[in-house]
């Protein structure tokens, strides 16, 4: 079950590879909105919390590939298809979350993917991320975040030194034919 923080940084992450010449200096707020939007459909916990649904609520609609299509859908209806990119990427920020919380469950419940067809709770119990099995405790969930910062800030790190790399290596080349072009022609 991994939490918020490595949810937010692979949602970032995605947000990133989905804006491959963009720098951290022009789009750090779609970046955000990606930590946001990959974080998101655990707020299923409200529902379950606020308005007394019952726990076999989490990790259901939320979390499945149809949800995500539905949001960026919703965001590509009113944003308009100028967005196109930006509403992509966004929508695979939050289907982000569905896909690492079932490639890291191995103990807990899985994720239904693919609600409403399938009622089934999925996951690929390779390894168990973040997994509480003798419930939360603080020393624990704080354990569990440092390995979160340590394994996907790094990630995030090199996606954006490649991109700033990249799109420096693209406006100097830009810059040099823009000064061919006005180049006097000697005759
Ligand atoms: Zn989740």
């Amino acid at each position: 079950m991994p939490l918020p923080i490595a949810h937010g940084l692979v949602g970032a992450i995605v947000v990133a590879l989905g804006r491959p010449q963009g720098t951290l200096n022009r789009d750090w707020h779609v970046l955000l909105l990606g930590s946001v939007f990959a974080i998101s459909p655990d707020f299923d916990f409200f529902l379950i919390q606020g308005l007394h649904f019952g726990r076999g609520l989490h990790r259901g609609f939320s979390h499945s590939i149809l949800a995500a299509f539905i949001v960026t859908a919703s965001m590509l209806a009113v944003l308009g298809i100028s967005h196109l990119r930006n509403v992509l990427a966004l929508g695979a920020a939050f289907l982000s979350h569905g896909l690492l919380d079932f490639l890291t469950t191995k103990r807990g419940g899985g994720v239904e993917l693919l609600w409403p067809f399938l009622r089934e709770r999925f996951k690929l119990g390779l390894i168990g991320f973040s997994e509480f099995p003798v419930g939360f405790s603080l020393k624990e969930v704080i354990k569990a975040s440092l390995i979160e910062l340590v394994v996907f800030v790094p990630i995030l790190l090199a996606v954006l030194l490649i991109r700033e790399l990249v799109f420096r290596s693209l406006n100097s080349k830009r810059k040099a034919q823009s000064n061919d072009s006005v180049k006097p022609t000697m005759i």
